[in-house]
């Protein structure tokens, strides 16, 4: 049994939190400098050329890249063979995150309650979702999920009659009712089967995939090249001022479902598609 101290988990944790708001990932970085080559509308390279110097002026002054420092969520891949010395895991990313907002001068975007809106002051709860793993690592993988994003994403539960048709036309739908109230150039997280829940898990998880990396079964493959190519013919653009750069890309994840079921769910992250992760 491996041991892993609270405090290290606390530290990284708020590392992860920090860099994630000023270093956006070089995935993206390249996706926006080739989309510059090939958007056809003025406005659009424009934009994506500020997005590039935004990017670089976050990184070298070690400022957020956006206002909205979104919601601290994290995957945390759990070796079945470690334990956690000082604490509860839980503690230690919710502290993590705490210290990181503050120390990192991030704006706190998250309320105690849904409808009396009082602002916990420090970003927390993080979202977490854990899942246990062979070996005695803990890999945590961490977004910072802006809520403008957020709140144009929908989860739909299609029947199997619907078919891959069906799939296609709500994914399609999503972002073009998104317009640009999801900050575009978006990366589409899409889920597809599992229940109600874990449909939705799914398309989150989705998007902690690089920028440009292809999900392994090819006709999942494939169809995220089909939907990205027919949301870069919706002409949203990148903000939304016109163009042919509405997504910089697809990811899909799938999982067996009930045979009376077809969950599809659409997380939608907008241009700053912060994710960092670690391995202790
Ligand atoms: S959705 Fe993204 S780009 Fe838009 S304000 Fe929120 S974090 Fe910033």
């Amino acid at each position: 049994m491996r041991k892993i101290s609270y405090q290290i988990i606390v530290d990284k944790v708020s590392e992860l939190c920090i860099n994630a708001n000023y270093e956006l990932g070089q995935d993206v970085v390249n996706a926006f400098k080739e989309a510059v080559k090939i958007e056809r509308s003025e406005i659009g390279r424009d934009v994506l050329n500020q997005l590039i110097a935004n990017a670089e002026i976050a990184a070298s002054e070690r400022v957020p890249m956006c206002q909205d420092t979104g919601v601290a969520v994290f995957i945390v891949e759990v070796g079945q063979d470690i334990h956690i010395e000082g604490g509860t895991l839980n503690d230690a990313i919710n502290e993590g995150v705490k210290k990181g907002y503050l120390e990192g001068y991030l704006r706190n975007s998250i309320v105690s309650h849904p409808l009396e809106r009082k602002n916990t002051g420090d970003n927390t709860p993080a979202i977490i979702h854990i899942e246990f793993v062979p070996g005695n690592q803990l890999k945590i993988m961490m977004t910072a999920k802006g809520g403008g994003a957020e709140n144009m994403s929908r989860m739909k539960m299609l029947k199997p009659s619907d078919g891959i048709e069906g799939v296609k036309d709500f994914i399609i739908e999503t972002v073009r009712n998104a317009g640009p109230n999801a900050c575009p150039p978006l990366v589409v997280g899409v889920g597809i089967g599992g229940n109600f829940e874990y449909c939705s898990y799914l398309a989150k998880k989705a998007l902690f995939r690089e920028v440009g990396k292809r999900s392994k079964p090819p006709e999942i493959s494939a169809l995220e090249v089909e939907l990205l190519e027919e949301m870069n013919q919706l002409g949203i653009g990148p903000q939304g001022y016109g163009g042919s750069t509405t997504a910089l890309d697809v990811k899909i994840e799938i999982a067996a479902c009930h045979i009376a079921a077809l969950p599809v769910a659409v997380n939608l992250n907008c241009h700053a598609s912060r994710h960092k992760e670690a391995v202790l």
